[in-house]
């Protein structure tokens, strides 16, 4: 049996999934870059005693997460700090340590500078909290750009799903889901756009057909551009485009 249930480590919300194994004697707990946190139960366990274990298991998760986690920093080896910048739709943010007015830590965004909440500025734990900020940013501009760019094109999908692919900036399902990485909160929005639009005429043109990009170019004249600055600097954030 396997369940997906939520937990909130250092105030972020975690979903981890439950296994249950007729041959586990004591709960598991494992880290993996593509599955997240796995909890492995015995098949009797109460499942009500999980949240009290995961939070005296909090530090040890927070760290493996951070480990596996798909955020690189853009300044490679070195270390994120106060004052650093990160890139947000094609231009920079000034990362700035706040102290906390509440309990709660949070990262708050104020024009050309990302408030993080002191709390969050340990080893680990700021990439995490900085990928999670993404990821939300990312559902939320792509969200609103299928509804508004599928209604111009008359093509619609299913479900938008955001990922964390290490190869692709987008990809579509026969089913007619979309999914796509949130890395692309980093790129300029006209480049977003054209990711969505590239995977929207997908689901009328299952190919890289003459036809396909046809239909790409009549919703986004600069495509050649935008499909340009992906290449350049998927070095950087190591997706692609499709296959
Ligand atoms: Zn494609």
């Amino acid at each position: 049996m396997v369940e997906k249930r939520e937990t909130s480590i250092n105030g972020q919300t975690i979903t981890y999934t439950v296994k249950r194994s007729l041959r586990a004697r004591h709960v598991r707990l494992e880290v993996g870059r593509q599955t997240g946190l796995t909890v492995v139960v015995p098949h009797s366990y109460k499942i009500g005693q999980l949240p009290g274990l995961l939070e005296s298991r909090e530090r040890w998760i927070s760290s493996s997460l951070a480990r596996c986690s798909n955020f690189q920093s853009p300044y490679a080896e070195e270390k994120l700090g106060s004052g650093d910048t990160i890139p947000y739709l094609g231009r920079d943010l000034k990362l700035v340590k706040r102290e906390n007015h509440s309990e709660v830590d949070s990262v708050t965004l104020e024009g050309d500078t990302l408030a993080v909440s002191h709390g969050l500025f340990k080893n680990g734990i700021l990439e995490l909290a900085l990928e999670q900020w993404y990821r939300a940013e990312a559902a939320r501009l792509i969200n609103e750009r299928v509804d508004r760019l599928s209604s111009q094109m008359g093509i619609h999908c299913k479900r938008i799903v955001i990922r964390g692919q290490k190869t692709r900036w987008g990809s579509c399902s026969h089913k007619k889901n979309l999914s796509f990485n949130w890395k692309l909160i980093m790129a300029p929005e006209p480049v977003i756009d054209y990711v969505v639009i590239h995977e929207l005429a997908h689901l009328k043109e299952m190919n890289h057909s003459k036809r396909f990009w046809e239909l790409v170019a009549q919703h986004c004249h600069r495509w050649r551009e935008y499909k340009k600055w992906l290449r350049q600097h998927e070095a950087n954030l190591t997706a692609k485009l499709c296959p």
